[in-house]
């Protein structure tokens, strides 16, 4: 499989990181300190077209499909992590209100929100519904003419700050298949008995506002659910498998940013008499870190031209996501260790690197939990190997 970028998605990825170098990566850290969720760089990204990437344009949308994503979501990610994590949901969950939605649901909600006007959060999580996801338990009851909502979910991105939610809710708890008692629902923000939890302080990602969500005798009508009762649970699944792809770009992004800094101070910084980056013993782990880059990135970009070319992408989106948020730990790490004790200071911005590629390891699925997906798309062959393997 070969695959190279054209002249337009260079254009788009050069446009990307004007956007972080300008706009983002100045105000990152005082967003990160003061907890700042900018609605504003937000519009900005809608104007930009980075708010439809995978719907048509008939929906105000771009449809320019996953590795254009990719690329884009890779460069916000060198400016503000926060900021370009908040992007992959929201186009995550446009494209799920697209792809599952009727006519009259994609007009009321793709529309504005491919534009930038409005803002879409993804809502699976609960306190006993973790990796576990289906045994999620917080209820949609039906009732005339809708569904009565009820109960409280976990850990939402843009929580709050969003205008339009994707709530994965039970609507069938005899259901003996936990995952088919499970439905997806459109929540807006200011429907009655909904209601948001506190901004949870966090070890990173500040800016970016993560709370529970309330659902206190909430009614919703019937136009707010999402394709099928009982198909919920597959289609938060699909959404996460290109999810995975986008923080696996983002995160990639990170680490060539981290990688960046850190050479550059090894460059200037001088010991010995001599600039740090001359020895060896430093130049071996550059070497390391930027051959694992480019591996990593060549695994998210490979994932995301096969889900463009509509191609089966579990077991790729997993390893690629698997790695790619590995190898942003490992780099971010070892960018703080390159700068010594400058490194462990919050006046250098490595430290909120290394802060901020640690959750990519933990969000869209732990990455034990890729392990698991890995491990089962692998085996499901008997003879070992899958019928489109090398
Ligand atoms: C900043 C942030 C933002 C988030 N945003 C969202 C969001 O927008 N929407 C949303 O729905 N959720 C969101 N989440 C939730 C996130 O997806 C979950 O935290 C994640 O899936 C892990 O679930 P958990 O925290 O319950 O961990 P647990 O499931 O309790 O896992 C704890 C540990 O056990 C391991 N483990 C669990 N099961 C297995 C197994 N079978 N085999 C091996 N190891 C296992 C895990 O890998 C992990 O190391 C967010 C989380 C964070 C931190």
């Amino acid at each position: 499989m070969e695959f190279k970028l054209n002249d337009e998605q260079r254009l788009i990825r050069k446009a990307a990181r004007d956007f972080a170098f300008k706009e983002l990566e100045p105000n990152a850290r005082e967003w990160e300190e003061t907890a700042t969720f900018s609605r504003d760089v937000f519009t900005k990204m809608g104007r930009l077209d980075f708010t439809g990437l995978y719907v048509p344009e008939e929906y105000n949308g771009t449809g320019v499909g996953r590795l254009t994503a990719c690329l884009i979501f890779e460069e916000l990610a060198k400016g503000c992590f926060s900021t370009a994590v908040c992007l992959t949901v929201h186009n995550m969950v446009t494209n799920l209100i697209y792809q599952y939605g009727s006519e009259e649901q994609r007009e009321r909600w793709v529309k504005p929100l491919a534009a930038g006007q409005q803002l879409a959060a993804y809502s699976l999580t609960e306190a006993d519904a973790g990796s576990d996801a289906a045994a999620l338990s917080a209820s949609a009851m039906k009732t005339d003419g809708g569904y009565v909502l009820n109960g409280t979910k976990l850990f939402v991105t843009s929580g709050g700050v969003a205008d339009v939610y994707a709530v994965m809710m039970r609507t069938d708890s005899e259901q003996k298949e936990r995952a088919r008692g499970i439905s997806a629902f459109v929540v807006e923000k200011g429907a009655k008995g909904f209601s948001f939890g506190h901004h949870e302080p966090k070890m990173g990602m500040n800016s970016s506002p993560t709370t529970e969500l309330h659902f206190n005798d909430c009614f919703i009508p019937d136009e707010n659910l999402l394709g099928e009762t009982g198909r919920g649970f597959n289609m938060a699944l699909t959404a996460l498998n290109g999810g995975r792809i986008s923080i696996g770009a983002c995160s990639v992004g990170l680490a060539q940013q981290a990688l960046d800094y850190a050479l550059n101070y090894a460059h200037k910084r001088q010991q010995f008499g001599r600039p740090i980056v001359s020895f060896q013993g430093l130049q071996f782990l550059f070497a390391d870190l930027v051959t694992e880059i480019e591996a990593a990135r060549l695994m998210i970009y490979r994932a995301a031209f096969l889900m463009d070319q509509g191609e089966a992408s579990v077991m790729e989106a997993a390893m690629a996501k698997r790695l790619a948020t590995d190898t942003a730990m490992r780099v971010t790490t070892d960018a703080v260790q390159i700068l010594g004790g400058a490194g462990y200071m919050k006046s250098y911005p490595v430290e909120m690197y290394m802060r901020f590629a640690k959750v990519a390891q933990i969000f869209e699925g732990t990455n034990q939990i890729q392990r698991l997906v890995i491990a089962r798309e692998l085996t499901k062959y008997k003879g070992g190997k899958r019928p489109d393997a090398y």
